[in-house]
């Protein structure tokens, strides 16, 4: 997969180089490159940023370095899959993340100071297909810290990019539950004991366990994640 990030803040993006996405880009299996937005300015300050037609607080993010940032890092696909962060956007889930993963190219446009002309979204999807997409209904300062956690969530779907991929079959959000509680050794640590039954080698009677676990943990912590007639047991 070919992943493409316009940002004022490139540098943000130096933790994707580290484990296992930072091996994915070393095989192969991924191409991310980051881009400053200041490179598709002309001016001697390269200025990002203007006041807001019709007043009011804050910088709004100037169309035109968008305008060439987004033809130049578009033309690598036939119709890349173009997102831009944004708090009035749709919520990421991992239903999302999983879309995304089977992608051939994703470009992200991280925005900054009160967000970016609107016209600029509108200029996009004549290059490809547009999602606006909120990590959750809080406000961050940019697009940089939703586009990281989006890559983490997205990347590591890729093939080959997690080793076993048995580990990504049972993880929360997958079958629209959370995960069951996991332990180690010791057996017993500061009078914390490990369940008896994942210390018994009844397989049958473990993955029961882990299915209540599952449900229980869902009901109590997240029960918006179940529908009210939801007869899961
Ligand atoms: N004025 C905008 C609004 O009220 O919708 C908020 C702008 S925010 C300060 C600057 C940038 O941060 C946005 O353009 C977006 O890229 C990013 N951002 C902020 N909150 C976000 C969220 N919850 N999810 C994704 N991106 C977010």
């Amino acid at each position: 997969m070919r992943i493409d990030v316009l940002s004022i803040f490139p540098s943000y993006f130096d933790g994707l180089t580290l484990s296992l996405l930072g091996k994915a880009q070393s095989s192969g299996i991924l191409d991310l490159q980051v881009r400053d937005l200041r490179d598709w300015t002309s001016d001697r300050h390269r200025t990002v940023d203007d006041t807001p037609y019709g007043g009011g607080a804050g910088m709004v993010m100037k169309p035109e370095p968008w305008g060439l940032a987004l033809d130049e890092v578009s033309a690598r696909s036939a119709r890349p899959t173009i997102i831009f962060p944004s708090p009035a956007g749709e919520v990421f889930t991992q239903a999302t993340a999983r879309d995304l993963s089977s992608r051939e190219h994703l470009v992200f446009g991280c925005g900054r100071y009160e967000g970016i002309d609107e016209r600029v979204f509108d200029y996009a999807s004549t290059l490809g297909e547009v999602r606006l997409i909120s990590l959750g209904d809080y406000v961050l300062n940019g697009g940089e810290v939703a586009t990281m956690a989006m890559i983490e969530a997205i990347g590591r779907l890729i093939p080959g990019v997690v080793g076993n991929p048995e580990s990504l079959v049972e993880e929360s959000h997958e079958d629209g539950l959370l995960e069951y509680p996991s332990y180690t050794k010791p057996s017993l640590w500061r009078e914390h004991a490990v369940p008896d039954v994942l210390l018994s080698g009844n397989h049958a009677a473990i993955a029961s366990w882990r299915r209540e676990q599952q449900l229980e943990r869902t009901r109590k912590r997240r029960p918006d994640l179940l529908a009210p007639d939801d007869d899961r047991s």
